[in-house]
Order: structure tokens, then C-alpha cells, then sequence
């Protein structure tokens, strides 16, 4: 530990990978810094905006093994994670709903076709039940009479995005991790630090050309009476939706995705299309009022992968975690932190430790060596 001088590890970025990163850095005894260009509340990441749900097998109809894998490990995780937290959040497993109107019931063989060959079969076993009937009204009553057949994907949770930002911005503080808020990390002046961690999302464009942003808008409303215990997803040939309950009757509606670094407000297309395939799940979301529309970007690497990448000398970039940032990051955090430790210590120091290390960790898809690119 170094208690005088620069700190051991700089973070670039306060959205959710960073303030994970540096809350269990510093809990391993290190003096971290963090630098966020927004504020202690985290809007300007994509994290404020998500749904959070941690859903590895309903998203294994559009992500590859990794991902679902990485998800449910993670799904273990986040209870051991929230527990050490200054603050409380709203976390459940009560799984996720699959349902789709009968117009559309093409959807549903090939929903279920791509769930069941991505993902592992640990995930498949007990986790993919379908309902008929009366089944799917006592699943879930708020949907009673309303559709015929649905899935119900029971071991999966979701949490509230805002309250996890606010108690690991507490559990920074608690931990004495020096926190510069509104703070824009310029990449040709560095903060000082033996090593740096850059977690800043599509804000690493500069350094990382080939990442590019996914747009994705959603609406939060609320809508007391409706009484939905868990996560809908309306499966749709065009506009498949979900619908996330979170505490005091608050539901977030989304999402759109759509290529493009764009982070105008909601179009009128989408806010008219979010709103109303929930009204088509639910007609009580007629006389929800609508708080917030809201559109962000998804940070996304090429192949849709997360990434850990060495520079080669004394940075880590941690990105790529487009659609999936909730459901993967405690295990992304944590072979980032165990990574950064060892670039402090100097058990890595050039390739052949790195390769080393690759093939003797958990998640080895996760790193990558990027030894080549010029510094900026
Ligand atoms: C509409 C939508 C819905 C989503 N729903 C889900 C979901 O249901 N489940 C799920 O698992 N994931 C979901 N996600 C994905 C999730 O939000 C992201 O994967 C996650 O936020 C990525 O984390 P990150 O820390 O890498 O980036 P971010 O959360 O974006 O954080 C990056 C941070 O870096 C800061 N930064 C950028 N540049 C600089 C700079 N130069 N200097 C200092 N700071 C900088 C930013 O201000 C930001 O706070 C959703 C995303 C969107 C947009």
C-alpha cells in the first residue's frame, strides 16, 4: 500500500464498471483515485439510464455462451457485492417473463431456439418453464386472462441501476477512495497513479477507435395499481420490449437499439412505439404518468464482447459491456481487479507474463494484449 505520493491506481470513469473497480480495489487496502466528468449521481453514464435487469438466459436469444455465462456467475455474485454496501438496494430473483401476443406467435419457436443454443445447459435446466392458461395468470396475476402461453425464466434478478450507482458512490467515500466528480479526464494529460484503469465507457472512443456506441431510449413511468412482479419481455417481430418493475410502482420501458453515437432525446418513433406495446401489455399503462424519457449509448467492442485490455505497460482499459454491464460486471470487475493488483506488484510485466496469466484465468476470453497501439 502507498500512502504517500501518487496513488496506486487511477480510475478513469465513475459510470458502473469504475466505481466497482475502485470500491473493491480500495478494499483490498490500495489508495485509489477516481475521475468521473459527470456527477457523484452517475447521469451522464449509461448506467443511469438501464434497465438492470440480470437476465443471462432471456438475453442468450441475441448473446453468445460468454455472456450467459459471465451473467449467471455474476447473478451470484451481486448479493455478496450489495451486502457490503453503506446503502441499501432493491435486488430480486423472482425471474423473468416471456409472453407474446398471438399475432406474433411466429416469435416464440424462435426465441426459444436461440435461447437454447446459446446458452449452457446449468442456465437451461429448471430455468425455462413454459406456462399455459391459468398457469401464467397465477405466475403472475397482473397478466391474468391476457395471454395464453408465455416462459417463465425463474432464477433471474434485476436491481435498481440508481440506488447501485448511489451506494457505491457511499461505499467510495466509506472507503476512502479520492473521488473527483466533474472531473473530464483529458487522455494527453493522465492523472497521476502507478497504474490506470480506464473504465469511461464510449468516453475511451480516443483511445479505443474500433468501439462504437448503440443507442438505446427508454421511458420511466409510473403507474401504481399494475403490480408486476418481475421483468416482462413482450416478444415482438419489431419492437420487442421489456417492461422492469422497480420500487414505488416505477417501471422502466425499453429499449430501442439502434446504431449510432447518437445521444439526442427520444424520437417521437420511439417514445410512441415504447409506450405503446407497454399499453398492449398492460391497458392500466394508459394512465401511467411518464417521468423521464431518457436515450444513452451502449458501449460495444466489434464482436459484442467485454474486454480487458494491457496496453502493455501500466494501463487496463475495461469496456465493451454494451447491453449487459449489470448482469456481467462483478465478474469483469473482478478479473480486472485481481489483473490490476498483479500490474502493481509487477507479476506482469511483458508478454509472456501476460500469456501466462490469460491462460490461467476464469474468464481468459475476457483479455486481450494491446501492445501495438501508439500512446496518445
Ligand atoms: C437503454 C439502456 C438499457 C440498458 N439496460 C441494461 C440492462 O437491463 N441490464 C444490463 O446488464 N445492462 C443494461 N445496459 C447496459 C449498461 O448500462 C452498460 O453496459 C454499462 O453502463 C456500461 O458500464 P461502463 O461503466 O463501462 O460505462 P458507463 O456506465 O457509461 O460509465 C462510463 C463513465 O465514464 C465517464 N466518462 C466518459 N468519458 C470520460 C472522461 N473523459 N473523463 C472522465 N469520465 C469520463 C462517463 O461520464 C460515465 O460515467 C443498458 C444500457 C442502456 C443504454
Amino acid at each position: 500500500m502507498n500512502r504517500s505520493g501518487q496513488p496506486d491506481f487511477a480510475v478513469l470513469g465513475g459510470g458502473l464498471c469504475g466505481r466497482l473497480v475502485a470500491w473493491r480495489l480500495a478494499g483490498e487496502g490500495h489508495r485509489v483515485a477516481l475521475y468521473e466528468r459527470g456527477d457523484a449521481a452517475g447521469t451522464q453514464a449509461a448506467a443511469w439510464v438501464a434497465a438492470a435487469m440480470l437476465a443471462p438466459l432471456a438475453e442468450a436469444a441475441s448473446a453468445e455462451l460468454l455472456i450467459a455465462r459471465l451473467g449467471a456467475s455474476s447473478l451470484d455474485t451481486w448479493p455478496q457485492v450489495l451486502a457490503e454496501l453503506p446503502e441499501p438496494v432493491f435486488f430480486q430473483r423472482n425471474g423473468t417473463l416471456v409472453v407474446w401476443h398471438h399475432a406474433d406467435r411466429t416469435e416464440a419457436p424462435l426465441f426459444e431456439r436461440r435461447v437454447r443454443s446459446n446458452a449452457p445447459a446449468e442456465l437451461l435446466d429448471g430455468g425455462f418453464v413454459k406456462l399455459a392458461g391459468a398457469q401464467l395468470g397465477a405466475a403472475e396475476p397482473a397478466l391474468a386472462g391476457r395471454f395464453n402461453q408465455g416462459w417463465l425464466l425463474p432464477r433471474e434478478g434485476q436491481l435498481d441501476n440508481r440506488q447501485v450507482l448511489a451506494a457505491l458512490a457511499a461505499g467510495l467515500a466509506q472507503r476512502g477512495v479520492e473521488t473527483h466528480w466533474n472531473t473530464p479526464v483529458d487522455d494527453h494529460a493522465l492523472p497521476p497513479a502507478h497504474i490506470t484503469i480506464d473504465c469511461r465507457g464510449l468516453g475511451a472512443k480516443p483511445v479505443l477507435p474500433t468501439l462504437r456506441g448503440i443507442r438505446g431510449e427508454v421511458a420511466r413511468v409510473h403507474a401504481p395499481g399494475i403490480k408486476l412482479t418481475r421483468p416482462v419481455r413482450l416478444l415482438h417481430p419489431r419492437y420487442p420490449l421489456y417492461i422492469a418493475p422497480k420500487p414505488n410502482d416505477l417501471y422502466v420501458i425499453g429499449a430501442t437499439e439502434v446504431e449510432g453515437e447518437d445521444m439526442s432525446p427520444v424520437s417521437v418513433r420511439s417514445a410512441l412505439e415504447l409506450l405503446s406495446a407497454a399499453f398492449s401489455v398492460h391497458p392500466g399503462f394508459g394512465e401511467a404518468r411518464i417521468l423521464e424519457l431518457n436515450s444513452q449509448c451502449r458501449p460495444t467492442l466489434p464482436d459484442h464482447r467485454p474486454a480487458l485490455l494491457w496496453d502493455g505497460a501500466q494501463t487496463l482499459r475495461v469496456n465493451g459491456l454494451y447491453r449487459h454491464g449489470y448482469m456481467i460486471v462483478p465478474e469483469v470487475a473482478d478479473e480486472a481487479v485481481r489483473f490490476a493488483a498483479a500490474l502493481l506488484d509487477g507479476r506482469i510485466g511483458d508478454a509472456d507474463a501476460f500469456a501466462d496469466w490469460q491462460s490461467a484465468a476464469r474468464w481468459s476470453e475476457l483479455f486481450q494484449l494491446d501492445s501495438t497501439r501508439e500512446p496518445a
